[in-house]
């Protein structure tokens, strides 16, 4: 005759409570420490008596380009955000989809206030009336911090209450699209928009909207700290500038590692521990799945923006998968787009179709490559965003590189 501890409702609904908001919060640099750091100086500086067009003058020197992925450089961006009228908006994407990608966690995780920071010191430089911080669910220790630490920049004065509104994604990848983004944020469904026009005229809410990825921000605050000497005095086979890579696949010491931005999968690899015992380096994927596959043999290409253009790649957001004699690139390949049949937000025919379509014909012993070809034409030329555009770059660098697998 145990006792039962029946269920009821409430009780379930505490319990889930219990865990889901407290996560394990990791040892990170809390707002005293900032400060005691200096940290917020420059933008109280600012503030008081700044100029923003020598502050974007500092941010085109140091060469800053958005790290969400697209590479755009960010003094530019706020150029045409002020040359809107006002009142204008800040949005910042911490949505952090691209399979492979973990940097911004792993810096939110350790120094939120150098972010905080330069989100701030964007906002006042475009006269952003909110910032909205679209932070992914899948992340509960960051959202978790970040709530503290708003308070706690409120609480001290710093911003105003509802200056910064943190919103929680809920785990759809193309809400890291900037307009299904700002989509999502307006509280419908993360459809990408059609452009022009762009969001840095009409964003959230129709209002000009300067929408920066989360470590472009944690540059931003560095950059005016320190100089722009912080990223480009860093030169190496021409490119210049530093990049933080998310390397994982097989390689020994899987991490974020910040390094030149022309390093080489060479380099990335001997920085995380070379490969995984027992393992060969065959083949990468240098950017995200949007990005494809690389074969081993180019191991000499920086990875930078621009860079992989060449060779029907780019580097994205950095999220560099390594791949080695036990995998087989078509499955990689296939895997990727079966990732974006699941993510496709389905608007546009070429992608929902497209998608489903190439996963079929990939899951063939041969591939039906004249076909696969077609099929990949239609999706670039068609598709309205930038996940159908790209979903062929897999199936086209495995038919170039890998054909003994299909
Ligand atoms: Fe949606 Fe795909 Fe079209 Fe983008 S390309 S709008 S994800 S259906």
């Amino acid at each position: 005759h145990n006792h039962i501890d029946h269920a009821t409702p409430e009780k379930v609904q505490a319990a889930i409570a219990a865990q889901a908001f407290h996560p394990a919060i990791p040892d990170y640099e809390r707002l005293d420490a900032y400060r005691a750091g200096g940290g917020y100086d420059r933008l109280l500086n600012l503030r008081e008596n700044g100029d923003w067009e020598a502050v974007q003058d500092t941010v085109l020197a140091a060469g800053l380009r958005g790290l969400g992925g697209a590479g755009f450089p960010s003094g530019k961006k706020w150029g045409f955000v002020r040359a809107e009228a006002g009142p204008r908006y800040l949005a910042v994407n911490g949505d952090e989809g691209e399979p492979g990608t973990f940097k911004d966690r792993y810096y939110l995780e350790r120094q939120p206030h150098i972010f905080l920071e330069g989100m701030l010191i964007a906002a006042w430089a475009v006269e952003a009336e909110t910032c909205f911080i679209y932070m992914r669910d899948e992340y509960p220790a960051v959202l978790e911090i970040l709530r503290r630490e708003i308070a706690a920049l409120e609480a001290a004065g710093i911003v105003a209450p509802g200056h910064i509104d943190l919103r929680r994604g809920a785990g759809a990848y193309i809400c890291g699209e900037e307009s299904a983004m700002i989509e999502s944020i307006e509280g419908k469904r993360g459809l990408p928009r059609h452009r022009p026009p762009f969001v840095a005229q009409v964003g959230v809410f129709d209002r000009p909207t300067l929408v920066h990825n989360v470590e472009t921000l944690h540059w931003v605050a560095k950059v005016c700290r320190e100089g722009p000497e912080c990223l480009n005095a860093t030169e190496k086979n021409g490119r210049t500038g530093l990049r933080s890579f998310s390397v994982s696949g097989r390689v020994a010491k899987p991490g974020v590692y910040l390094l030149p931005a022309g390093s080489t999968i060479t380099d990335i690899i001997e920085s995380a521990g070379g490969m995984s015992e027992g393992h060969v380096f065959k083949a990468y994927q240098p950017g995200g799945p949007s990005s494809g596959l690389l074969p081993a043999s180019l191991n000499d290409v920086p990875l930078d923006f621009d860079t992989l253009q060449p060779h029907g790649s780019f580097i994205g957001s950095a999220a560099v998968v390594v791949l080695s004699d036990q995998d087989q690139a078509r499955d990689a390949a296939l895997n990727m787009l079966r990732f974006f049949e699941d993510e496709s937000c389905g608007q546009c025919t070429p992608c929902r179709a497209g998608c489903e379509k190439a996963v079929k014909l990939m899951q063939a012993d041969s591939w039906d490559q004249p076909l696969l070809e077609e099929l990949c034409q239609v999706m670039g030329d068609a598709s309205i965003c930038g996940l159908g555009q790209a979903a062929p770059n897999p199936i086209r660098l495995v038919m170039k590189h890998f054909g003994e697998e299909i």
